[in-house]
């Protein structure tokens, strides 16, 4: 049986168990002596594993992803270009989430006590904010997992491994590899997902009952009806003012590699399929094509962006912890940056979740609530995040003069 179907089958019955247990704790030492202690530990020992991932992983990954702009300095213009709407429709993205995320409210009323991790931070001033994003010793950073300075430090070993030639090279072949392991450690982890994510959706169950149910089918909502948003405005906007080409053209062109995306879950397994349908359907040469939308596979993910925005709020909302617009927009920066070191394998985006949560002081249980329904969330999420790269593809090509195929223009259609 698949991973995904564990975790599932996992999710449900402990939503069963708890509602069915949750009446009878109180009356019954057995259960609240020994069972949901018991069922505790198991999902501290689960929730403790995925923490255990985030320092190494991100640090390996982010060393690797900042390496391979390498070769974006070497193509100049084009290199830049692919940047500069990448990250731009990625702020976009997230800005989305939040605020579907704000207007959906889907934690709200839920009312969680956070257990395992002290919440707000005080708010700082913002000066003392930027100066505190960079670490004065990165080994102290990575013992106290700070996100942010971890992040920083990363950028700039990335960046000074392209700088030193040859010898970099090796380093950042050395921390993509890293980041494979870490990968591998990831796939370890997550086999004791369906376990952890019984043990500590049990719980919730029991404490709240069926109340829970709601907040889910939001989360869901406020994530699928983002990805709409972003790619009926941001995309389909990008392709008739560059390109001067109806949305239809575009979504038509591209619909193979999406259809694929959603089943898969996995934007770098579906490379092969964006790439031909960006070269045969929008007549992309395949020297942009094969510059932009690999590096997009690899850096670009506006959908998990805007799911982390999401996810972010809800459990925020769910634990009653008010997010001041600092900690807002520091979600923004800390998603965006985590979006870059996200892998295009499926689930990827919620372990980086864990990255966004302890950066901005948010519970890790809350990776928990996310965790059951997240393959239906990585869907949509992957089908934004290559639709994405495919439209920047498009457009970087019509800036560069090349003559895309067919299709009704927008402004005469
Ligand atoms: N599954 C996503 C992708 O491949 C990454 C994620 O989990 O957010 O693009």
């Amino acid at each position: 049986m698949s991973l995904l179907w564990k975790i599932t089958i996992g999710f449900v019955a402990g939503i069963v168990f708890g509602f069915a247990v949750g009446p009878l704790v109180p009356g019954s030492p057995v259960l609240s002596e020994y069972v949901m202690p018991f069922l505790n530990m198991i999902g501290n020992v689960f929730l403790k594993l995925l923490k255990m991932l985030i320092v190494p992983l991100v640090f390996a990954s982010l060393v690797a992803g900042a390496a391979s702009l390498g070769d974006v300095k070497k193509l100049g213009r084009i290199g830049v270009k692919t940047l500069v709407l990448y990250m731009a429709t990625t702020a976009v993205a997230i800005v989305i989430g939040l605020l579907m995320g704000n207007i959906i409210n889907a934690g709200g009323g839920m009312n969680i006590p956070a257990g395992l991790q002290a919440a707000t931070k005080e708010a700082k001033p913002l000066l003392e904010v930027i100066a505190d994003i960079f670490p004065s010793n990165p080994l102290e950073s990575m013992v106290q997992a700070n996100m942010l300075q971890i992040i920083i430090f990363a950028l700039f070993f990335g960046g000074a491994c392209v700088m030193a030639g040859e010898k970099g090279r090796k380093v950042a072949d050395f921390f993509e590899n890293v980041a494979e392991v870490m990968y591998s450690v990831t796939h370890i982890v997550m086999s004791l997902a369906p376990y952890g994510i019984f043990a500590l959706i049990a719980l919730t169950a029991a404490k709240f009952g069926p109340s829970i149910l709601a907040p889910f089918a939001k989360v869901i909502a406020a994530v699928y009806l983002g990805c709409i948003i972003h790619a009926a405005l941001v995309y389909s906007g990008m392709i008739a003012v560059f390109c001067k080409r109806s949305p239809m053209w575009y979504f038509k062109g591209i619909q193979e590699a999406a259809i694929t995306a959603f089943v898969t879950r996995s934007s770098a397994g579906v490379l092969p399929i964006t790439l031909s349908n960006v070269r045969e359907n929008f007549g992309v040469s395949e020297g942009i094509s094969s510059f932009v939308l690999p590096l997009g596979a690899t850096i670009n993910m506006d959908g998990t962006a805007l799911y982390q925005g999401v996810c972010a709020l809800f459990v925020a909302q769910a634990f009653n912890i008010p997010l001041t617009f600092q900690m807002q927009l520091g979600i923004v920066v800390t998603a965006t940056l985590a979006s870059v070191g996200t892998a295009g394998v499926p689930g990827a985006g919620l372990i980086m979740l864990t990255m966004v949560l302890t950066s901005v002081g948010l519970p890790m249980e809350g990776v928990a609530l996310v965790a059951g329904i997240d393959a239906v969330l990585d869907a949509a999420r992957t089908v934004l995040n290559i639709t994405g790269d495919a439209a920047v593809c498009a457009v970087v090509a019509a800036s560069e003069g090349e003559t895309l195929k067919g299709g009704p223009a927008a402004s005469q259609a």
